[in-house]
């Protein structure tokens, strides 16, 4: 008998846990291998948030809070927001959940029926096609070629969009290519989506803070504030604080949405982790060294990085305007041999080449929409970057 629903059936477990699970079993088996998969930061939780989620225990902070977040975690939102990007969110239009994962499945399961289409440029994370398959909904790809910065242009998302369109996915900075939006690239967007008044868009800013470019870094909303009631803003704590485990992301955005959103919450969570958000708090509105330090260690990894891996005959990547990671050019590797005469079909057989001959492991570009290029983390120590590149390096010579 058939035990799962058609919603289960469809999607896929996350490719970067599979990846992660791959790691695990070869370690278990004795082997060292360099890990550049890890799609977290590489830093303890900053020891400020630690201490005020110590205090929120030892206050008795340990309660169901209202669905939507505690007062003082939205109130936090509101003034990270208004300080970093001049947005105005009242406390009807903001919500938190359990990771910035979770407000998207959220805000995907609100709004979508069945045959409604959202628009997810490629290469994409993960998980948005499957979250839009879970909710009965289709994705609709949409590449984005290297030439192109891997980023949406104007022309592509005006003819992706159908009467069927409920979303546009914007990630920026992005995973897995690091492209961010400049603001002219957003404002040429959005005027593709005012002549659109039923599509809205989901901005994941998750990778916001770790930013490289000069200028700023601007959130759609802040750019066309005529679409500002059609953005959905996401965010969380997870990787600009080092917080991946305290699971507390947030959605901004028009007030019937939120209020979807949260009524599937109370359903479905009741809240998110009630010590959790007092540490985000601290997190958001404490002193914010902790990022201007990390970004400064990622960046001189992603520079020593990118030299190491466009130094390598075959392999290329850009160098990207924030996040942490490289995708990396890899199709000149295919339909070479290796040195045990095996012929490399595609991305996934190179990644799987990498592991098995040098230990070095990295995601296929497949998973994210982006056949014949692989992914790496540089959220990893610039030791295990160098000798990782070293043994790529080793592996690309040794092809026929
Ligand atoms: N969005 C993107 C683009 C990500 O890469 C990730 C994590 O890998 C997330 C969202 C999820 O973040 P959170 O830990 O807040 O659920």
């Amino acid at each position: 008998a058939r035990t799962t629903a058609a919603r289960v059936r469809r999607i896929n477990p996350s490719p970067s846990t599979a990846a992660a699970q791959r790691v695990r079993e070869l370690k278990s088996q004795g082997l060292t291998i360099l890990d550049l998969t890890v799609g977290e930061p590489d830093f303890d939780t900053p020891a400020h948030v630690r201490a005020a989620a110590v205090r929120a225990i030892e206050e008795g902070e340990t309660k169901y809070t209202p669905v939507n977040g505690t007062p003082r975690l939205r109130a936090a939102i509101a003034h990270k927001l208004r300080l970093r990007h001049g947005l105005e969110y009242t406390d009807a239009q903001l919500t938190v959940g359990g990771g910035a994962k979770q407000v998207i499945f959220l805000a995907l399961m609100a709004t979508l029926d069945e045959g409604d289409e959202v628009v997810v440029p490629a290469p994409y994370w993960v998980s948005y096609p499957d979250m839009v398959l879970a909710n009965d909904g289709t994705p609709v790809i949409v590449p984005c070629s290297e030439a192109e910065g891997f980023k949406l242009t104007p022309r592509r998302l005006r003819s992706a969009l159908t009467d069927r369109t409920r979303w546009v996915i914007l990630n920026t900075p992005g995973n897995p290519t690091g492209a961010a939006y400049t603001t002219d690239e957003l404002r040429a967007l959005a005027e593709v989506l005012l002549e659109h008044p039923g599509v809205r868009v989901l901005t994941d800013e998750i990778y916001d803070e770790i930013w490289y470019a000069d200028g700023e870094n601007r959130s759609l909303a802040a750019v066309e504030p005529r679409l500002a009631d059609r953005v959905f803003l996401t965010n969380g704590v997870s990787k600009t604080y080092a917080m991946t485990g305290w699971r507390i992301g947030y959605g901004a955005g028009p007030a019937d949405l939120v209020t979807a959103v949260s009524t599937l919450q109370s359903q479905i969570s009741s809240c998110p982790s009630s010590v959790s958000q007092a540490a985000a708090a601290a997190a958001l509105t404490g002193p914010q060294q902790f990022v201007a330090e990390t970004v400064r260690v990622y960046r001189s990894r992603r520079d020593t990085t990118v030299k190491l891996v466009n130094d390598i005959p075959r392999l290329s990547c850009p160098s990207p305007a924030g996040g942490f990671y490289l995708l990396v050019n890899c199709a000149d590797a295919i339909g070479l041999r290796t040195p045990d005469g095996e012929r490399i079909e595609n991305d996934e057989q190179f990644a799987r080449y990498l592991l098995d001959s040098q230990q070095v492991a990295v995601i296929h570009g497949t998973a994210y929409g982006a056949p014949g290029y692989f992914r790496i983390s540089y959220a990893t120590s610039t030791d295990v970057l160098t000798e990782a590149c070293a043994r790529v390096a080793a592996a690309c010579a040794a092809l026929t």
